[in-house]
């Protein structure tokens, strides 16, 4: 058994609540929306990351068709529009806050956050600062994970369990770092589905971007193989790109590559 995660970033109401820049990876709730449905018709219901870690651990079942939604940054979209998507079509989610944006505008609330664990999400921790983690020292590493993981502790008063890399990037030394900080997993952004064998410390997500593709994203869920292999060669091509480039150049390229894409 496979199982695809996929990762949402912010939401917006409709195309023209766009703001220039966002486009990338934002999604508006119909597309959202249109996606959930089609999943929910297709039979697929959704774990947290808590419950797929378990059954790596030889500890419960997951439904025949499972897919797993993970939401990065800890938008106010994901408790405005996200969360009640989700909780219309019964799925779930798990949602990976950035400790330092909390309260700021555009990003949840103390008070948001318990309320999207009121409404049955898990909450994950996606660091402090959101610095990219392969670059830091071993101080401001533990600070980022441990810090950020006590944080939400105190504040949500449930556990957080589970990690996901900022910008995707990780490394031995950050998968070991977000082990011994007492995650029991670490969500990444390689493309691929995860077994019972795949390193619950570099578990694959596919981060669903524009150009929006219902039925790119729901042949990936499928496990059609062609959809991942278009998927890593365009990730690869961005790797080198962001490489050769620097992630400035980049994005200023991106931006006029996708113009509202
Ligand atoms: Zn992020």
């Amino acid at each position: 058994m496979r199982i695809v995660a996929l990762t949402f970033h912010d939401l917006i109401a409709s195309a023209q609540t766009a703001s220039p820049g966002d486009e990338f990876y934002n999604l508006t709730a119909e597309e959202m929306e249109t996606l959930l449905s089609q999943l929910r018709k297709g039979g697929y219901k959704t774990v947290h990351s808590k419950a797929f870690r378990a059954w790596q651990q030889g500890e419960g079942s997951l439904p025949e068709r499972t897919v797993v939604f993970t939401f990065d940054d800890g938008y106010t979209s994901h408790l405005d529009i996200a969360a009640s998507l989700l909780k219309r079509h019964r799925f779930t989610g798990t949602f990976f806050i950035t400790t330092d944006f909390v309260g700021q505008p555009g990003y949840l609330t103390w008070d948001q956050i318990r309320q999207l664990v009121f409404l049955g999400m898990e909450i994950g921790s996606h660091g402090k600062t959101h610095t990219l983690l392969t670059k830091l020292s071993r101080e401001a590493l533990h600070e980022e994970l441990a810090g950020s993981k006590q944080l939400l502790e105190a504040q949500v008063g449930v556990p957080v369990e589970a990690f996901a890399a900022p910008g995707g990037f990780w490394n031995g030394q950050v998968a070991r770092a977000v082990q011994a900080a007492g995650y029991q997993a670490m969500w990444v952004s390689d493309i691929g589905t995860n077994g019972r064998d795949t390193n619950p410390y570099a578990l694959r997500r596919v981060v669903v971007r524009r150009p929006f593709s219902l039925e790119r994203v729901v042949s990936m869920v499928e496990g059609w193989q062609p959809a991942f292999w278009w998927a890593a060669s365009q990730q690869r091509l961005i790797k080198l790109l962001k490489r050769v480039l620097g992630v400035y150049w980049y994005e200023r390229l991106k931006r006029r590559l996708v113009p509202n894409a």
